[in-house]
């Protein structure tokens, strides 16, 4: 059997995701304490510390306040939850080019053979991604990757927190499944498990083991859906759910081989960048007013830095001369890239930008549909049709 010619299927659950989108940026807090709910009087998550010492969910406040004074009680905040849900998206969707939003902390994406190739296996691949989740994010999420999308939300679930279980032989999807309690299968709710439980199944390898036609007479047709899913067999599709025109920002990197010191090619690559961001933007005529750029190093250190424009564009020449001038000191010294990225944020639909007294925007937007019209012809006589300037610039010390 050659896994590498078929689709494999990935789901990231983030952990004690609101405590932690937190702890990101309060960092000063970490190892204390922590309950997310202040504001509904509830605990609704909780750090590990807080597990600890004995706080549970829906714990009232009041109660919490009297028993463990040194509980540090926050009040939600779903911006920060959603920006940086925003961002594991933009992550993942330069991973792979099929993603399904499951919820504020969990996501589905459909892996396929080339994705995995590019990065030389599954488990480089799954390292390349927690790591960048972690060093761009500062949250953990724990990853599954499987044959099927039921198996790998399973997959996510077996090393929480922060683990990475790659289930790709039968061999392995035996383990995980007998390791999955009755009680703790996906879509299995909780008035079915003990009909389940009196016909002496105990974990999800008996449930994969029994006979459909038990399973489909007895219970419902999806069950046997499920069973068929957790026993390899692929039915459950990846959702294509987000509307590309509501993502709040767009990513555009690229990783070279070998790595190099050389300031020339790092900015042509950062121009690159900035141009196929821009061109992302353009199609789905969103605008930004905030640029980061980054490089990687090869011990995976990030070196990053933005600028705040005074308007709205997606004209890659503005934007990488807004670049050029933080570059030389972006760029560590004597250590070797091997990836960059450009990042355009706050993206907004272009018909909601409001329009300046001055008619500053309005000239940019012209701006823009002269790059979108080269767009245009790039898409139909193909990318070197037309050169743009920013890509032939280098740079000059
Ligand atoms: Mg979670």
């Amino acid at each position: 059997m050659d896994n590498n010619l078929k689709n494999l299927f990935l789901h990231a659950d983030g952990d004690s995701f609101f405590v932690a989108c937190e702890l990101s940026v309060r960092p000063e807090l970490r190892g204390k304490p922590v309950i997310v709910g202040g504001d509904r009087g509830i605990a609704v998550a909780m750090s590990p510390e807080a597990k600890k010492l004995g706080v549970t969910r829906g714990m009232p406040v009041f109660q919490i306040k009297k028993l463990y004074p040194s509980v540090v009680i926050l009040p939600h905040n779903f911006e920060l939850y959603n920006d940086i849900k925003e961002r594991m998206h933009q992550i993942l969707l330069s991973y792979v080019g099929i993603l399904e939003g499951y919820s504020i902390d969990e996501c589905f994406a459909l892996v396929e053979p080339s994705e995995i190739k590019y990065f030389g296996g599954e488990e480089k691949f799954m390292t390349e991604l927690k790591n960048e989740i972690e060093k761009t994010l500062h949250v953990t999420y724990s990853l599954g990757l499987a044959r099927t999308k039921a198996l790998a939300k399973q997959a996510s679930k077996l090393e929480k927190p922060g683990g990475v279980v790659i289930l790709l032989t039968k061999d392995d999807e035996i383990r995980a499944l007998k390791s999955t309690p009755i009680d703790d299968i996906w879509g299995i709710g909780r008035q079915t498990v003990p009909g389940l439980q009196r016909l002496g199944m105990k974990n999800a390898y008996d449930f994969v083991k029994y006979e459909d036609e038990v399973i489909e007479k007895r219970f419902s047709r999806p069950l046997l859906v499920l069973k068929k899913e957790l026993s390899g067999e692929n039915i459950m599709e990846v959702e294509n759910n987000i509307d590309p025109r509501d993502q709040k920002s767009i990513q555009s990197t690229a990783t070279f081989h070998p790595a190099t010191t050389d300031q020339k090619i790092i900015w042509r690559e950062i121009a690159e960048n900035a141009e196929s961001a821009c061109e992302n933007a353009r199609a789905l005529h969103l605008v930004s007013n905030k640029v980061s750029f980054f490089v990687k190093t090869s011990e995976y250190k990030y070196h990053i830095d933005e600028v705040r424009l005074s308007f709205y564009t997606t004209d890659p020449g503005m934007i990488l001369s807004a670049l050029e001038q933080k570059f030389s000191k972006l760029l560590p010294k004597r250590q070797r890239i091997r990836s960059t990225g450009v990042i355009l944020h706050n993206l907004t639909k272009e018909e909601s930008v409001p329009l300046d007294l001055f008619g500053k925007q309005e000239k940019i937007f012209k701006n823009n549909i002269i790059e979108e019209t080269a767009d245009k012809i790039r898409a139909k006589f193909g990318s070197d049709a037309i050169k743009r300037v920013s890509s032939l610039k280098k740079k000059t010390k």
